[in-house]
Formats: structure tokens, sequence, C-alpha cells
């Protein structure tokens, strides 16, 4: 039986073309600071509410603080490995950027976010499923695979995110990351859920706070979510991949995409030429 991840799937509807980079041809993707920050935070709350779970407190903030800044600490060793890795195909802008985002400030803020997350909404969670897998069939041989960060006793499904801007509101019940937490929520516990919250750390040195968004009745379609998910993955196999974004567009530019030099080889060569060339390049690497 041939597996999807949710993150598989979401990287597609967000740049098919970053699918052919990242998951046909197996280029890695290029580190970002932000990216290990938002991981160490998770890996603590996650760590939290584990032990709540267990003994009905979890961890102090203190623990919590010194958890998130090892757990940074140890993605930034990463970070630094990935980076020499991937440098030779990195634009200049898109390193200079990365340089000048401060570590220390990364670190003020994740300490600011995590106080403000067991003032404001830890203490209002009892814990139920943490960090538990879920898959469910899309269609003859294919499965949707991914974990659900975390529901409570009342049946809530909660999705984590941290942020620097303030999100706007938005209405979560057409969030297709949330259809699918559905979905799997209901293979795992045999009931649909009784709402979810899009739980949004917004992270700031002096005024870090909590926004959410919440229904009580979420929208369930199993049906269309499966029917675009398969939909992605025939058109993944049948090698439509394009750029959707506009000319101007910031996520196409040479200080966002860690892509860009791929992107531009590819416009230069066509398809067919740039996947020849790199897939035979995947293959002498699995080789090796
Ligand atoms: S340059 Fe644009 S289209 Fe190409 S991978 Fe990056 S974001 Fe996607």
């Amino acid at each position: 039986m041939k597996q999807v991840s949710f993150s598989r799937v979401m990287t597609y509807v967000r740049c098919p073309e970053h699918y052919l980079f990242r998951y046909v041809l197996g280029m890695s993707n290029a580190p970002r600071k932000v990216f290990k920050h938002g991981f160490a935070l998770h890996e603590t709350i996650e760590y939290h509410f584990d032990q709540k779970k267990q003994d009905g407190r979890g961890i102090k903030l203190a623990e919590a603080k010194e958890f998130f800044a090892q757990a940074f600490v140890n993605a930034l060793e990463d970070y630094g490995t990935e980076l020499d890795e991937a440098r030779p195909y990195l634009t200049r802008e898109y390193l200079s950027k990365e340089r000048k985002i401060s570590v220390k400030d990364m670190m003020e803020t994740g300490m600011r976010g995590l106080e403000v997350y067991f003032r404001r909404l830890s203490p209002y969670i009892t814990p139920d499923l943490v960090e538990e897998p879920f898959s469910f069939k899309v269609r003859q041989g294919l499965e949707m695979i991914g974990r659900i960060d975390l529901t409570d006793t009342e049946d809530v499904i909660h999705e984590l995110k941290t942020t620097r801007v303030t999100p706007n509101k938005q209405d979560i019940r057409s969030d297709a990351q949330l259809a699918i937490y559905q979905i799997g929520y209901k293979e795992i516990t045999g009931h649909a859920p009784k709402g979810i919250s899009k739980d949004y750390v917004v992270l700031s040195k002096n005024n870090s706070k909590i926004v959410r968004f919440r229904v009580v009745r979420p929208f369930i379609d199993k049906r269309t979510v499966v029917r675009n998910v398969s939909a992605i993955m025939d058109a993944a196999d049948k090698n439509i991949f394009y750029c959707m974004h506009p000319a101007e567009s910031w996520i196409c530019s040479k200080e966002w995409c860690s892509f860009y030099k791929f992107h531009q080889e590819l416009k230069k060569t066509g398809l067919s030429a740039f996947m020849e060339k790199y897939r035979e390049k995947k293959r002498r690497k699995l080789r090796r």
C-alpha cells in the first residue's frame, strides 16, 4: 500500500514545483532558523502535555524554558550541518537573510511565547491524544498518514501554530489540514470531534499573545478531502508540476525560496531535461 503524508500533499497544494524538487527528485529542503525555532517550541509543548497526561500537572514553566533552550540549541546544530550541505544551491540573498536573523532574539521570543502559553492556554487544556498517528484509505492502494498534535478530553482537536504576525480571522472549517485531522480523529476514536481549535502563539519580545480560532461543529466532508488528495497524487504521477505564483511573488524570490536556483534552471532547460539530469543524480546518490 502506497502511503502519502499530509505534509507531502500540502507541499503540492502550496507549490507543485517545490513538490517536484523535494519528493520526486529527492532534493533536501534548505534549513531555516525560524523552522528550527518553531520545531523546538512544538517539542517543548508536546513534552509538557505528554507529562500532563501522565501526572495531571505537566512540567513547570521554568522547566519548559530549559527544555526549549536545549531543544533549540540542538536544532541549531543540525541547522549548521544542513546549511553547509545546501550552501552551493542557495542564493546569496537567502544566505544573507538567514545570517541577519538573531538567535538571541529568537531565544527571547520563544521564552515570552512559553510564558503566555503556560499562563493563557495550558491550564485550560486536559490532554487526551498527544502526537497521535492516524491513517485512512484514500483509494485502492493509497493511504493517507499523519499525526494529530493534541486533543483534549472534551474531544476538541488543538492545532498549535507559532507566528510573528497576528493572524486574521479565517474560516477554519475550510482548512484542508484540519479537515484531514478530523477524519484522522474519527479513525482513531470512532467518533467525530466536538470542536477544532487553531491555537496561535503570536511571538514578540514585548507583547506575545494567544489568538484562537475555534469552531464548535466542524464541517466534515471526507469525500471532498479524499477526492482532492487522490487528484493531487494523480497529477504528481503524471508529472504535472508548475509554478503557480505570479512573477512578482515574494515566495518565488531569491530571499525566500531555497530552490530558486533550481527554479531558474528548470525554466531554462524544460521539465524533461531537468528531470533526466536530477533523476540521474538522485540514482547516483542512492547507489553510494
Ligand atoms: S521558485 Fe517559486 S515555484 Fe519555484 S519552487 Fe520556489 S516557490 Fe515554488
